[in-house]
């Protein structure tokens, strides 16, 4: 089968920064489909990426910019002399675009724009990594498939049947696929992250020369090698989710947990077929806090379960008080098709669980503010989603995309900010679910 591929020539200047930066534009180019030529002659387009570091750096990728002006025509402008546009444009108006340093999405749309990638469907129906539906700084790292568990409300095993794992250097070979191709930060998903190897009987593999086994422990270091934010989502509060506490306080793992405990009373945890020792689990975040006490807790709650009384309401009310999660969702019990729990005696009415969820939610309201109102003041490390106006939207380590807040940078736009940059923001302001906060010079 033949067809002729876009073709893309790269003139890669500078230093090792700016060769990175090169070698993650044409890993994209590559895994869009792009063939990467050697010859002016040869190529649709050609991407400059220069160096503007000092006089003689400027006046080299000034030369490359003309050179390849003069055999192509065609040339996109990125890197360091990027920057600073109107040195490049007093020389050279007829470039197509200019665009910084690691700022591999303008580049991307310039090439785009030049000339459209060619879907091939027997070819490139995937890239590299497979499709990814995320923005580019981010992705979701499926783990498993499947629970070994079976909550009376969910039908989740009797669909996708019981706990299969992906082996851990399969896993991580994504991972690592990913952050090349520009994810700044994995997610980790499955239905139950902490029983994560349990079916392979905590198989081990080899990944970059070293050993690990699949299970939770071995892939959050192998996941902490690659330098991005990791963030673990659907975590059962077993004991050893303790050992992945201190990396989360060294830095390797960004220090949120997203543990579903989905009630607090004891009753009600055993008629959902869930651990019910409360106790403990309030032993653990004490640990946790101590051993790091900047990790976030996210988790969600059912309220109005059958059998629920006004007690056992309050149990969990007292529970979200005392241990106050910093970030909560709470449904109001609606029975799913199919669930074992829809035999349950003794529903609550409707309007019971509305009223109850609006309580519960008030209460997380006051408790969300307080954390949130502490940060003012704090510098943070955000990730930024995307730009719209003069804000600039990013999360801090404290939130997941989609489902938690964010932070809004007022002067984003001025800051020059664009999605997947890591910047550090001084926090101005908060409300119960939101930062606000400023770009310092
Ligand atoms: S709620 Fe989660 S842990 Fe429980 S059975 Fe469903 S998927 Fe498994």
């Amino acid at each position: 089968m033949s067809r002729q591929q876009p073709k893309v020539g790269f003139v890669s200047l500078g230093c090792p920064k700016a060769l990175v930066d090169s070698e993650r534009i044409l890993t994209q180019l590559k895994v869009e489909g792009y063939d990467i030529v050697p010859t002016y002659d040869a190529a649709d387009v050609v991407v400059v990426n220069t160096c503007g570091f000092i006089e003689s750096a400027v006046d080299e990728s000034l030369g490359a910019i003309g050179e390849a002006l003069n055999e192509n025509g065609k040339v996109i402008v990125t890197g360091c002399l990027g920057k600073r546009p109107e040195k490049i444009l007093d020389v050279h108006p007829g470039v197509l675009a200019i665009s910084g340093p690691q700022d591999y999405a303008s580049v991307m749309d310039a090439v785009h724009k030049a000339i459209p990638p060619k879907h091939d469907p027997f070819v490139d129906l995937l890239p590299d990594y497979g499709l990814k539906l995320t923005p580019k700084h981010y992705a979701y790292l499926k783990i498993s498939e499947g629970c070994n568990h079976r909550c009376s409300f969910c039908i989740i095993p009797s669909m996708r049947g019981d706990l299969v794992s992906r082996p851990v250097d399969d896993v991580l070979r994504e991972a690592e696929r990913l952050v090349k191709g520009g994810v700044k930060e994995l997610l980790v998903i499955s239905q139950d992250t902490s029983a994560y190897g349990v079916d392979t009987r905590y198989a081990e593999r080899q990944w970059r020369d070293k050993t690990y086994a699949t299970r939770m422990g071995d892939l959050c270091k192998g996941l902490s090698e690659l330098g991005v934010w990791v963030r673990l989502h659907y975590v059962y509060p077993y004991p050893h989710v303790d050992d992945i506490i201190p990396l989360m306080a060294e830095g390797k793992l960004l220090p949120y947990l997203d543990i579903p405990f989905q009630h607090a009373s004891p009753k009600i945890l055993k008629a959902m077929k869930r651990p019910g020792a409360i106790d403990k689990v309030r032993e653990r975040i004490h640990r946790w806090r101590e051993i790091c006490p900047e990790i976030t807790l996210r988790s969600t709650f059912i309220v109005g379960f059958p059998g629920e009384t006004e007690d056992d309401f309050e149990e969990l009310l007292d529970f979200i008080d005392e241990v106050e999660l910093d970030r909560v969702g709470a449904f109001a019990y609606s029975p799913v098709e199919g669930a074992a729990a829809n035999n349950l005696a003794d529903p609550v009415p409707e309007d019971v669980k509305q009223e109850r969820l609006q309580r519960f939610m008030e209460l997380q309201a006051e408790i969300s503010a307080d954390k949130l109102a502490d940060k003012v003041g704090s510098l943070q490390e955000v990730l930024v989603d995307r730009v719209d106006g003069e804000l600039a939207f990013a999360r801090s380590k404290a939130d997941a995309p989609e489902i938690d807040g964010s932070v809004q940078i007022q002067n984003g736009a001025e800051a020059g900010l664009k999605p997947g940059d890591f910047i550090e923001v001084e926090i101005m302001g908060s409300d119960e679910h939101d930062l606000y906060a400023l770009v310092r010079d």
